[in-house]
């Protein structure tokens, strides 16, 4: 075996978030973050980590858009920078948004590759969050998705920050088996990607980003 490794330190640079928003009518200050992140490992093209993710939810945001529909809550898509050097997007949100972190009603990123949806799980501290996390998890199913438990937190890297701060999180799980095979390497290429897998992501980004946006759901825990 010949293992060939070439390694570098290059200088800091300025990197950013790029946010994107359908503000709600009701309750405009209340937040349900999508999104995905935009660097990627220097091998490949980032076709998979994360340009797919990227292209889930912005197209999930503009389904929503496309349809006419105004959520009563906003919408954040935010498209995370610097994730790959250590989550520095992620962590200077939450800096940033220390003050209005209580308003994130809840946050879910794409990050695991192309594949299919198969389970989504949430971690919901209430009976309503259970309850609407369970009519999600419902109008999922048709399309492939099954019910996980709606207490465990998860919502892709990007929301660890924000979770550790006391945000909610959804997961869509993705089937992944090929995820590493692909991932930060230089088969990370666009021909990887498989469009109608993709276009069940964004369905279901849709829906769950659609019905907590519509309601007035917390996920928190009722004394908070
Ligand atoms: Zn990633």
């Amino acid at each position: 075996m010949r293992v060939w490794v070439d390694s570098s330190i290059v200088p800091a640079a300025e990197s950013g978030n790029v946010v994107a928003e359908v503000v709600g009518w009701e309750s405009p200050e209340e937040i349900v973050i999508i999104g995905a992140h935009l660097d990627s490992w220097d091998l490949g093209t980032g076709a998979i980590d994360d340009g797919a993710g990227v292209g889930i939810t912005m197209a999930a945001l503009e389904l929503i858009k496309e349809a006419g529909l105004a959520p009563r809550r906003t919408i954040r898509l935010v498209l995370w920078g610097a994730e790959e050097v250590g989550l520095l997007g992620a962590s200077a949100y939450r800096d940033r948004h220390a003050a209005d972190l209580d308003q994130h009603v809840i946050g879910s990123e794409s990050d695991f590759g192309g594949g299919r949806v198969w389970k989504v799980t949430a971690a919901s501290q209430s009976e309503a969050g259970d309850a609407l996390f369970a009519h999600i998890a419902r109008l999922l199913a048709p399309i492939g998705i099954a019910p996980g438990r709606s207490d465990q937190p998860g919502g892709g890297p990007d929301m660890y920050p924000l979770i550790a701060a006391g945000v909610p999180s959804l997961r869509l799980h993705q089937d992944g088996r090929d995820y590493f095979d692909l991932h930060h390497t230089a088969d990370d290429t666009v021909d990887k990607l498989d469009a109608r897998s993709l276009d069940q992501n964004v369905a279901a980004f849709a829906v769950f980003a659609w019905l907590v946006a519509d309601s007035d759901v917390s996920f928190r825990a009722e004394s908070e």
